[in-house]
């Protein structure tokens, strides 16, 4: 019945064979460690990822999406090496990260490259907007003067602001502008894929839509392959292809997005879709699944660890812990009891109910068009 974290990536490169991933995890853990006192006990390590395996194939934008604290964003920087691994192999264009020598990996840094989520604080305040844009050109190329001013001019024509904005500084510019600032920066050393690490969780609602929008456009224009960490599942729905759902360190669910938003099957999943509010008031949403706070991940529940908050943990969730169903091709749920949850129906909880209030008015209202249908000669 089940498939272990590694049979994902193995699942995967049988699926896309004509289409190698770009970038891989096997089995990558990054735990931290944290120092003891001269008289403090030595404290657990944070396991803030556990034994990930994960394929992003080329040109798709795959979401990580989860709670505060389920490792999403490190597991992203581990991707890019940003992070080494406490355990498990990160392979980009099927070479080991680990492995290369420091002149290959400056090679891979240029290819790899991140968006932040706080356009505030991501961007140097002493530096020129040319300087910011141009340092990584500096870095990796050999630009003279006069083509990095005009590369740095075309970057910033491509993410929507003038040329003449690069002599201005991060505070003369609003949250949106400098996000676009951020993007211009990562576009620089012509990378291969870009994590975007909440890249609009931290800009205001209408302003969001547009550096989405942009991403999207940036996606096409230069084949880039996208990473998005998010916890806003609206913005994963709008813009990515595959999703793999989070929970204290782990891959709980990984799946196409319509998939996904169509019939999710695993409880926290389930719980995630329930917490998202409808568009009208007179639809209702379930109760919310989800209760209770994520545990500790220095001290993880045994089994598997969302059985502490899983409305449908049995004894056997304690003690055992779910590895990897493939569900369909492409899609994968760690859980004990997903097909017993589907048949019960929980995943259709997440479709919307009219209230009582909603139907009667619904069905005030097709009255009143029969009867102006009736009416008319
Ligand atoms: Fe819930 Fe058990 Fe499935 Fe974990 S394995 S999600 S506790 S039903």
């Amino acid at each position: 019945m089940s498939l272990s974290g590694q049979h994902i990536v193995n699942a995967g490169a049988a699926e896309s064979a004509l289409e190698k991933p770009i970038l891989e995890s096997i089995a990558v853990s990054k735990h931290f460690h944290s120092e003891a006192g001269l008289f403090q006990r030595k404290k657990p390590p944070v396991q803030a990822v556990n034994e990930v395996s994960l394929a992003v194939r080329r040109g798709e934008t795959l979401a990580l999406v989860g709670e505060s604290g389920s490792g999403k964003s490190t597991l992203g920087r581990v991707l890019l090496n940003l992070l080494k691994p406490t355990a498990g192999d990160v392979i980009y264009e099927g070479r080991n990260l680990g492995n290369l020598p420091a002149d290959k990996l400056r090679q891979v840094r240029r290819d790899l490259q991140i968006i932040f989520q706080d356009p505030f604080a991501s961007l140097n305040p002493r530096m020129s907007v040319e300087s910011i844009i141009g340092e990584p050109i500096w870095l990796h190329r050999d630009d003279s003067r006069s083509a990095r001013q005009d590369k740095v001019a075309e970057l910033l024509r491509t993410v929507g602001l003038a040329p003449e904005h690069g002599s201005r500084f991060p505070h003369e510019f609003s949250g949106g502008q400098r996000q676009r600032i951020g993007i211009a920066r990562a576009l620089a050393s012509e990378p291969r894929l870009i994590l975007g690490d909440e890249p609009v969780s931290a800009l205001d609602v209408s302003v969001q839509a547009q550096v989405v929008n942009l991403l999207e456009d940036l996606k096409h224009q230069f084949g880039l392959t996208l990473l998005i960490v998010a916890h806003g599942l609206a913005v994963i729905r709008h813009m990515s292809d595959r999703v793999a759902v989070m929970y204290l360190g782990e891959i709980v669910e990984l799946a196409p997005v319509n998939a996904l938003f169509e019939t999710p099957f695993h409880p926290y999943t389930q719980a995630l879709m329930a917490a998202v509010p409808v568009s009208h008031p007179d639809l209702r949403r379930p109760r919310p699944l989800l209760g209770g706070d994520m545990p500790s991940p220095s001290k993880p529940p045994s089994g598997c660890r969302f059985h502490t908050r899983c409305p449908h943990a049995k004894p056997l969730c304690r003690e055992v812990k779910p590895l990897f169903d493939t569900v369909e091709p492409g899609r994968q749920v760690a859980c004990h009891y997903w097909r017993e949850i589907a048949n019960a129906g929980a995943g259709s909880l997440i479709v919307p109910t009219p209230s009582a209030a909603y139907s009667q008015r619904l069905n005030l209202f097709k009255s009143h068009q029969a009867l102006s249908l009736e009416s008319q000669p």
